[in-house]
């Protein structure tokens, strides 16, 4: 089932949803976040958790999954909501906020989208940066103990970006992703996302597809649960390698990259959430991205296994 708006997920896993992302809420004892969205999602987010955590709730930790701007842009705005907030987040995610130079263009893309949406920023940009932190790292595979028997633990996903991971609450099952299991439109529409390495993507998504997971969260596009799951995790891994075969056709004909993603964008954005607006210029650098990923030669661990096989026999 694909479940898009607001509501449970699971037992102690519920969605809130804003205009471009999807908001996921893990309740133990204490409650937890993944990721925060934009900077001009604030007002729905505090409005949101109001009305499913009641006034008086507080909300403890945002689990990050990466250091891109519609993941980070609601820290600060949480942080004055909850001052006792913690966020969490992996090592790598860590080292690139505590780099202020980081953490300024990614003030700058959440400023470019509340201005889209006739929104200030609310804050100045100084207060803003030194917000955008990690409190306490997680390691690959580390866990934390939400109470009411619900753990949540870290999974590196390299492959979107070189610091994504993902989360995996226990007993339910939920896995709550970056873009490590890139993103789902409806239908076949199934889309990859391997910014920083196709061979990582690849080999986080066959991490992911040894797991149990009943049900399966996107960071934009609500989330699935059941059967669907790993018919997805199936036709993800198989849009990744129709799409990196594509480019590599093209390259090997003598087409240049920037000729490839000139005559891919079209599609590309009509196939995006928002195929126009701020998002725009994020989405022609994430194909980009992908585009130059595809030319890398550096195949799957699996593919690399099967081959030594072949070799042998
Ligand atoms: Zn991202």
């Amino acid at each position: 089932m694909w479940i898009k708006c607001s509501g449970g997920i699971t037992e102690s896993v519920f969605q809130l949803t804003s205009a471009v992302s999807t908001h996921f809420m893990i309740l133990g004892d204490a409650i937890a976040m993944v990721d925060s969205g934009i900077s001009a999602s604030r007002e729905r987010i505090a409005q949101e958790l109001k009305t499913y955590l009641g006034d008086e709730a507080s909300l403890d930790y945002i689990l990050l999954t990466h250091a891109h701007f519609d993941h980070v842009g609601g820290i600060p705005y949480l942080r004055e909501l909850y001052p006792d907030l913690e966020v969490l987040g992996s090592p790598l995610t860590a080292e690139i906020l505590v780099d202020d130079d980081n953490v300024a263009a990614l003030y700058e893309q959440n400023k470019v989208c509340a201005e889209a949406a006739k929104l200030d920023m609310g804050m100045d940009k100084e207060a803003w940066i030194s917000s955008v932190r990690i409190d306490r790292i997680m390691g690959d595979g580390d866990a934390i103990d939400l109470g009411d028997d619900v753990e949540v633990k870290l999974i590196a996903t390299p492959g979107h970006s070189e610091d994504c991971v993902a989360y995996f609450v226990q007993p339910d099952a939920a896995l709550v992703c970056g873009e490590a299991a890139g993103w789902f439109g409806g239908r076949d529409k199934v889309c990859a996302s391997f910014e920083s390495s196709y061979k990582d993507f690849v080999d986080s998504l066959d991490r992911l597809s040894s797991l149990e997971i009943k049900a399966l969260g996107f960071p934009h596009g609500g989330a699935i649960t059941g059967e669907m799951v790993p018919k997805y995790l199936t036709s993800l891994r198989q849009e990744a390698e129709h799409f990196r075969g594509a480019v590599r056709e093209r390259i090997a004909h003598g087409e240049i990259i920037e000729e490839i993603v000139t005559s891919l964008l079209p599609e590309w954005q009509a196939q995006n959430i928002s195929p126009e607006g701020p998002f725009v210029s994020a989405q022609e650098a994430s194909l980009a991205a992908m585009v130059r990923a595809s030319a890398v030669n550096e195949e799957p661990a699996a593919e690399e296994e099967s081959e030594v096989v072949e070799e042998a026999s």
